[in-house]
């Protein structure tokens, strides 16, 4: 079966000289639900501008859906979506307008378009706003605007640049669920975030680019594996008097405090630590994980690639 999204020793250099993209490779299976990640300045727009037509690679090749993105530029367009992460509509017109318009592109006349875009604009509840001016959107509702018209010739593949950065939890949380039943229904959708626990959530693959280059490229379940230990903090009943040690454990902990941490690496059981606790007369009240999963991973991947 053709890639959905092929990348082979993509090179970007700025006029600059500035060398964006090392060459870079990429699959992307359809079906997939894939995560770019990496940190600010690592080549992630860069790389989804080469593939949507606005950024001009320097050597290498990409193709969406076996279609060159220069050489077959109207073809690779017809079967690509794309939300990139600044609001680019105009401002003064209507919103079902700038769906419609938007077709307009892929030569699908306004009347064609107009049962997609009724049933886009009423799964991402905007069809109430219709006819509003798009500036009188509140953000949230904009950036489900970049998505319906992103969708509007039905792409197979769509790529999201960062599509719940500033978005309140409720809306991310309808947000990827209109994700996760586009995917159902076999788009292949590719985004890029700066939240962890997003990819970690929706996508089954994953790759992360530091400085231009693919630092680790496979499935989430594999990454997640590759973890060596987790941070838990304890919430206590009551503060400490005196600060905890546990044996066999890394424990951080002050006199006066009413949490602490404890890291546990993999395979060491964490009821050891209860018990232990308990010896010591400390109840614990709750318990979470200090921080993302995927986040800790990634600080240590990077780390590696920059030592
Ligand atoms: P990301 O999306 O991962 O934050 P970008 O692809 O936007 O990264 O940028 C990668 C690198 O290329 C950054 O160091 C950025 O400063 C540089 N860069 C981006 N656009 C240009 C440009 N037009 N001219 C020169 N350098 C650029």
């Amino acid at each position: 079966m053709i890639s959905a999204l092929m990348v082979r020793d993509l090179y970007k250099r700025y006029d600059n000289g500035f060398e964006a993209l090392k060459g870079i490779n990429l699959v992307v299976e359809q079906g997939d639900f894939f995560a770019l990640l990496g940190p600010n300045g690592a080549g992630k727009s860069t790389t989804l501008g080469i593939l949507s037509g606005l950024v001009q690679k320097t050597s290498g090749e990409a193709q969406i859906l076996g279609n060159d993105v220069n050489r077959q530029a109207f073809l690779a367009r017809r079967d690509l979506g794309v939300v990139p992460q600044e609001f680019n509509f105009n401002q003064f017109e209507k919103v079902l307008d700038i769906v419609l318009t938007q077709a307009g592109y892929f030569g699908i006349t306004r009347q064609q378009a107009y049962g997609q875009a009724k049933t886009l604009l009423t799964e991402l509840d905007l069809w109430d706003k219709r006819d509003q001016q798009s500036r009188l959107l509140s953000g949230g509702m904009k950036r489900r605007l970049m998505i319906a018209r992103a969708l509007i010739h039905q792409p197979k593949v769509l790529i999201l640049d960062e599509p719940t950065a500033g978005v309140d939890i409720e809306l991310r949380r309808s947000m990827w669920s209109f994700m996760q039943s586009l995917n159902r229904a076999g788009t292949t959708i590719i985004l890029t975030t700066h939240y962890l626990e997003e990819a970690e959530q929706l996508c089954r693959n994953i790759a992360i680019i530091n400085h231009g280059e693919i630092i680790q490229s496979t499935d989430m379940r594999s990454l997640l594996a590759q973890l060596n230990s987790e941070t838990f903090v304890l919430d206590l009943v009551a503060p400490l008097t005196q600060p905890c040690q546990i044996d066999g454990y890394d424990v951080v902990s002050a006199s006066g405090d009413d949490s602490l941490q404890v890291s546990v690496t993999k395979g060491q059981p964490i009821n050891a630590i209860f018990t232990a606790l308990d010896a010591q007369g400390i109840a614990v009240r709750s318990m979470r994980t200090k921080s993302n999963r995927l986040e800790e991973l990634f600080v240590d991947l990077v780390r590696g690639d920059n030592a």
